[in-house]
């Protein structure tokens, strides 16, 4: 038999590294390093880390105690809530289970290590959130099967994992190059660029009126996070396409953004369904306008015609997307977090 690690003074050079089907060249080497790009996100997203028990809870709850809540803002609080319990679950399945195997870079793959954990952490705050309020947590965990509009964005996620899940599915033909890329694009550009955005504008309209300080500053740190996963994963798309140009046709372009418009559509309902009547100087026609905006965000950044040319109606969104690590941006307490340095040892 083999080694399964071949003895060789052959060794790995840089030049040599593809972000798929890296497996000729290596994929444990993560010097010498030819993604630098990927290893910078690794370096930041490190350097954002947070957690959500640091945060407190108790204005919220006192808040949400007290009835200050109409019946449509509990609506819409416990809608996002609700699509998110499962959301970074859904997410962090697709990336462990479905991506990581086929993304063989190292310096990808460190990234994506990071991304994964950071999705443990969002799903630690969706459950921190709804369990210090108090909420029904049946109802809030199963709003992805019985809630329509949180369905059809899920089931719509989902089906683009089946595909990757198959035993015999690679990544060295043509088709399994192209399924690859529609998973990219459904949860990078769709999931985590078009329907987390909108359900992230919902919430912080609470925290820009000083309500639920706790929930806003914890989706503060959660967007923070998730531009960078949306970055990375836009930008993972774009070096596939440049080292795989015989994959990105006319043909699979028209149906990318055939795709993000279908998430679009998806969007828009669930934002019609959070907000059926309006409120904090939202109305579900600011929110089309931010998911089509946020749409054409993505869609240029991948290189395809932008669909709607809608002007941002939250441009407060892009300061607090800018957050620095120090600031929160509701208020000006400093969240640092705490380094190896103020460990003791007895
Ligand atoms: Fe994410």
């Amino acid at each position: 038999m083999e080694n399964v690690i071949e003895m060789t003074t052959r060794r790995v050079r840089a030049e040599d590294k593809r972000i798929i089907n890296n497996k000729a060249v290596d994929v444990n080497q993560l010097v010498p390093i030819k993604y630098t790009w990927a290893w910078e996100y690794y370096l930041d997203a490190c350097a954002n880390h947070w957690m959500p028990q640091e945060v407190s809870m108790q204005r919220d709850i006192e808040q949400w105690k007290s009835g200050m809540f109409t019946e449509d803002e509990e609506r819409v609080i416990k809608r996002v809530l609700g699509f998110f319990t499962t959301a970074d679950t859904l997410v962090a399945n697709n990336l462990v289970l479905a991506v990581y195997k086929h993304i063989s870079a190292p310096e990808c793959r460190q990234y994506l290590l990071r991304q994964a954990f950071e999705e443990a952490i969002h799903t630690h705050s969706y459950q921190y959130i709804p369990q210090s309020l108090g909420m029904d947590e049946g109802e809030m965990y199963n709003m992805y099967r019985e809630v329509p509009s949180i369905h059809a964005k899920d089931e719509f996620e989902a089906r683009l994992t089946v595909d990757l899940l198959r035993p015999d599915f690679e990544t060295e033909s043509f088709e399994g190059r192209q399924k690859l890329l529609d998973n990219l694009i459904g949860y990078s550009a769709i999931m985590e660029g078009i329907f987390f955005y909108s359900s992230f504008v919902m919430l912080l309209s609470f925290g820009r009126t000083n309500r639920l300080p706790g929930t806003c500053e914890q989706t503060q740190y959660i967007l923070r996070d998730e531009s960078m996963h949306l970055n990375f994963g836009l930008d993972l798309i774009n070096a596939i396409k440049e080292e795989n140009p015989d994959i990105w046709t006319s043909e699979f372009r028209e149906q990318a953004v055939a795709k993000i418009r279908q998430g679009v559509k998806l969007e828009i309902q669930f934002g019609t369904d959070c907000l059926p009547n309006g409120l904090l100087g939202l109305t579900h026609q600011m929110i089309d306008d931010y998911i089509k905006y946020v749409a054409d965000r993505r869609l240029e950044k991948l290189g395809l015609p932008k669909q709607y040319e809608t002007r941002n109606p939250f441009p407060w969104m892009s300061e607090i997307i800018d957050l620095r690590k120090e600031k929160n941006f509701f208020e000006t307490r400093v969240t640092e977090y705490r380094t190896g340095g103020t460990l003791e040892w007895d």
